[in-house]
């Protein structure tokens, strides 16, 4: 209900506190005079503003004296009740440099202006505070029709302004932490943040890191040159001992007096207190302190919260910082010693080379004299030590490889190649291998319509591992080698398909990795090491092209490997006109000697599957007996037809009667 109202200012009714001021206020004494002699159009402005639930303002005549309502008292602060009725200059006198300007040009242009959240500093509560408004000024005519004052809506934004500043600073802080670099860049990185801030909350900042083996130290700056920073190692000064080991910040006053502030930031004159934080991260004695000077023209409670939580963003990065770096020297110290271990290897593969090469050479030759002048027991264990050397020699070839490919030393020599005919070539030397095994060899490979260029050596390891994979993981069925043009006609995909026992879904994404082998797989042998399919993946890739698998578990693998035709993709350096290359097989030999281990010995039977059965070259009484008469086991761990037929041989010698000598198992009597 409107409060009552003199009948000669009936347009001071209502208006809550200060409708009741101002019908109480001695107008007589002021620049305005007693309300009586008002002018209507003041008059009606007034009625307006008393009864408006916004902020309002209005500043009257040439003095620009302050009128106001009950919602922009806050403003006011403590000079509330005072400012009534007053010239604004009076009331304003901190801001008017600011505000002056723009109430003159309504006063006299007659032009409407407004602020958006407009840096104010008032002295509302007896110091310089950073204050925020949004406000309009518009021109009040009066009844000559000339500008008889100013009409104001205001909102203080203060709040969002540095609500939204303060979260920005937080959020950045946050951001620099994700960043892969050690605690002394994101140090930089944070001071980096609060620079860009403003400085408007810490007039400057400092952050001090401290390891095991060195005392803090200043690490960067904003606000002033990280060589002003204080010198926090003057432990009475600052407190710092007493902060590090209570973990709790301190406030300290009278900073000028402390240390000269060359000051850089927002503001030009230095702050009176600075607060010194611990950057803890929750992992015992704190990495570091922070020093911020707080800013004298916010509450100091305030401020004191605001850098409690700075710190705590900035020591969680620092901890993240930490952390990256940690793993980084991890990566580091990981990287030297893949090297040196490829080094390593490059180096024994060599030196174990010569020796192998030294040793094949003899071996052959004495391998292919005529039959008659060699005893059958010499050729059989020549043929062992052959066959073992042959597979020495694939695996020393094969860390070769990769030592090369890691050392960037692997040049490919691309020679424009039918791959269907050339696949098909080095696939058929497997022909003979698997049907002995039981097993179909489909060779379809058709002649592409355009080369594809390969280098011939890397080619025949791909194939031959391949082939060698899918004929180890076949017991029955079939093995299928295609070329065919990719859906788009730019590729050649050359397929080794199989129906052998398949890769588990879960291990197919791993499948390309070095060293990595199918868990409790089933295969003629366990012999591997698991770098096969790494180096055909290598290799391939070195010839530009892809290699991918899909397989069932029970029904087989399939292989595609796409190599792109022509040579545009290629560096022009690598590309040879023709391959001068005489091929010699013994790739192929190698391969085949080897999977010539998986077959059964004497026999083109059934692969070894399911329980031991009786070695087939056995006397079948002594196979009969075998279940029977045991009278121990010999585990077989490197479990192929060449190590049983050489533990055969040696038990049976030394005068044991060898029962049966089959799937990694040898039974005594
Ligand atoms: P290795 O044969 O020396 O163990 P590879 O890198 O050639 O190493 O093969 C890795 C693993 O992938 C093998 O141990 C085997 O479990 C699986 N694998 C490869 N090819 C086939 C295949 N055709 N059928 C089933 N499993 C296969």
């Amino acid at each position: 209900m409107a409060a009552e109202a003199s009948p000669g200012v009936s347009f001071l009714a209502g208006g809550g506190e200060m409708g009741a001021l101002m019908r109480r206020h001695d107008w007589a004494s002021t620049l305005l005079g007693p309300p009586e002699s008002w002018p209507q159009s003041l008059r009606t402005t007034v009625s307006t503003c008393l009864n408006c639930a916004f902020p309002i303002l209005v500043w009257w005549g040439p003095d620009l004296v302050k009128i106001y309502n009950d919602a922009y008292c806050p403003v006011l602060g403590r000079k509330h009740p005072n400012a009534l009725g007053r010239a604004g200059r009076e009331v304003w006198p901190e801001i008017w440099d600011v505000i002056g300007p723009m109430l003159d040009t309504v006063m006299t242009q007659g032009e409407p202006t407004r602020a958006q959240d407009l840096l104010l500093p008032i002295e509302r509560h007896g110091y310089a505070e950073e204050c925020y408004f949004s406000f309009s000024y518009s021109p009040i005519h009066d009844e000559s029709g000339a500008v008889g004052g100013v009409f104001c809506p205001v909102v203080e934004t203060t709040d969002r302004v540095i609500g939204e500043r303060r979260l920005r600073l937080l959020g950045n802080l946050a951001q620099c932490a994700a960043g892969p670099d050690g605690p002394e860049a994101f140090a930089r990185a944070a001071m980096g943040c609060m620079a860009d801030g403003g400085l408007r909350d810490f007039f400057f900042a400092a952050l001090y890191l401290q390891d095991s083996s060195t005392p803090l130290r200043p690490v960067a700056t904003a606000g002033i040159p990280v060589d002003a920073a204080p010198d926090l190692c003057d432990g009475s000064r600052w407190f710092v001992d007493e902060v590090m080991c209570s973990g709790e910040p301190r406030c300290l006053d009278n900073v000028p007096a402390r240390f000269p502030l060359p000051l850089n930031g927002a503001w030009d004159h230095p702050p009176k207190r600075a607060l010194v934080l611990p950057l803890d991260a929750g992992t015992g004695r704190p990495l570091g302190a922070l020093v911020v000077g707080l800013s004298p023209h916010r509450p100091q409670e305030e401020l004191r919260d605001f850098a409690g939580l700075t710190a705590g963003q900035i020591a969680s990065g620092l901890t993240k910082a930490r952390a990256y770096e940690e793993e980084r020297r991890r990566a580091e110290a990981l990287a030297e010693l893949d090297h040196a271990k490829t080094v390593f290897f490059s180096n024994v593969s060599h030196e174990f080379r010569t020796p192998l090469t030294l040793m094949l050479g003899p071996v052959e030759e004495i391998l292919a004299r005529p039959e008659a002048d060699l005893a059958a027991d010499i050729r059989q264990s020549l043929d062992l030590v052959h066959r073992s050397t042959l597979r020495l020699q694939k695996l020393v070839d094969s860390m070769l490889d990769f030592s090369r490919i890691e050392a960037g030393r692997m040049a490919a020599a691309f020679v424009p190649t039918d791959i269907g005919g050339f696949t098909a070539e080095l696939a058929s030397s497997y022909q003979s291998m698997t049907e002995r095994a039981g097993l179909r060899l489909t060779i379809t490979c058709d002649t592409l319509p355009a080369p594809a260029y390969l280098d011939r050596d890397m080619w025949e390891k791909v194939v031959f591992n391949l082939l060698s994979n899918a004929f180890k993981f076949t017991l029955e069925g079939e093995i299928r080698v295609t070329t065919a043009l990719s859906a788009d006609g730019r590729a050649a995909e050359v397929t080794v398909a199989d129906t052998g026992i398949g890769i588990p879904a879960d291990a197919l994404p791993r499948l390309f990795e070095r060293f990595y082998r199918v868990q409790e797989t089933r295969g003629r042998s366990f012999e591997g090491s698991g770098i096969g399919l790494a180096m055909v993946r290598e290799l391939v890739q070195l010839q530009g092209g892809t290699i991918r698998v899909t397989s069932v578990p029970g029904e087989g693998s399939t292989f595609v490997v796409s190599i792109p035709l022509g040579s545009d993709h290629l560096p022009a350096s690598g590309i040879v006109a023709e391959s001068q290359e005489v091929r010699s097989g013994r790739r192929a030999d190698m391969y085949l000697s080897e999977a010539e281990r998986w077959l059964p010995a004497e026999t083109d039977a059934e692969p070894p599957e399911g329980e031991p059965a009786p070695a087939a070259h056995l006397p079948e009484s002594r196979a009969a007996a075998a279940d029977t008469a045991i009278m121990g086991r010999i585990l077989v761990a490197d479990d192929n037809t060449d190590m049983r037929g050489y533990i055969e041989r040696l038990l049976s010698n030394a005068g044991f009667d060898v029962q049966a000598v089959a799937n990694g198992q040898a039974a005594l009597d």
